[in-house]
């Protein structure tokens, strides 16, 4: 596969396989350029091997055969300025939210003041002024991630991986950390790898969607989105939108992984 010269997050040739010889593929053949500052949804259905692939590119996970590489660089282990966001938000019940956000910071270098400002600053940006000295347990589902968002935000990363951050959240709560998301894209233009397996949340926040299918987990299409930024929650109403979702569905509709009516 030729690579674009722009090419920031090279995924080439990648198979995963968990076990033995003997057991099934998890991601066959799977082939994706990201450039910089691009916003790639990995949109597929449970199982289909998104959460394999964002710790392979993470390098949380060794690829079985096949190359990834950020930066012009094979990934060996988690490469230098990466950043996290999980679906369950694994902030520490003993610390504060601050101390929380400050967590990732900490194991790098001493926290000095000005960094705990920014830390504050940041909290004060997701809405979260006030919260500082809370504990987890004493915020909802949504600030919680916020806060966790916050946290892998701090090391300022220029490759944000979220590994389907909203799943947990009620619709909402949702919606609104959809918005926040895209406003943090266009103010940092970081590279983010979003997981997800919202059709509507891919099509909203994306540059690009990776549609995947399952057993093995390989890659049917990359579709880019060519709608305006910034974009509103109600831009989803748009016939422009409902072409993206519509496709997407049918795609997954022809696998067998979609029952319309
Ligand atoms: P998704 O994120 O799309 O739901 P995953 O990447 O979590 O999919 O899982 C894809 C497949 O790989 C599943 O069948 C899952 O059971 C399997 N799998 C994931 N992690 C492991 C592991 N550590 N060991 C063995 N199998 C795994």
């Amino acid at each position: 596969m030729s690579v674009p010269q722009d090419s920031y997050i090279q995924v080439s040739g990648v198979e995963k396989r968990y076990g033995g010889p003997e057991t099934a593929l998890t991601l066959q053949g799977i082939d994706l350029n990201i450039r910089k500052g691009e916003f790639v949804s990995i949109l597929g259905p449970s199982g289909c091997g998104k959460s394999t692939l964002l710790k392979c590119v993470a390098g949380l996970e060794n690829v079985t055969s096949g190359r990834i590489s950020a930066r012009g660089e094979a990934i060996k282990g988690p490469p230098a300025g990466l950043g996290m966001v999980f679906q369950r938000d694994m902030l520490l019940d003993w610390r504060t939210i601050v101390e929380n956000v400050l967590f990732n910071v900490e194991l790098q270098q001493k926290v000095t003041p000005e960094i705990r400002e920014r830390a504050k600053a940041q909290l004060a940006r997701f809405g979260l002024a006030g919260y500082e000295d809370k504990r987890p347990w004493e915020l909802s589902g949504g600030m919680r991630q916020r806060a966790s968002i916050c946290r892998a935000l701090l090391t300022d990363p220029d490759i944000l991986l979220m590994d389907e951050p909203f799943g947990a959240l009620d619709a909402m709560t949702r919606d609104d950390l959809n918005v926040e998301v895209a406003r943090i894209w266009l103010e940092t233009r970081k590279t983010i790898v979003f997981i997800t397996h919202s059709i509507s949340e891919a099509v909203f926040l994306s540059d690009k969607v990776v549609i995947l299918d399952r057993h093995p987990g390989r890659i049917i299409e990359v579709l880019d989105i060519d709608l305006p930024r910034p974009r509103p929650l109600s831009l989803r109403e748009t016939p422009d939108f409902g072409r993206y979702s519509n496709h997407i569905r049918q795609v997954f509709t022809k696998l067998g992984i979609v029952k319309d009516a």
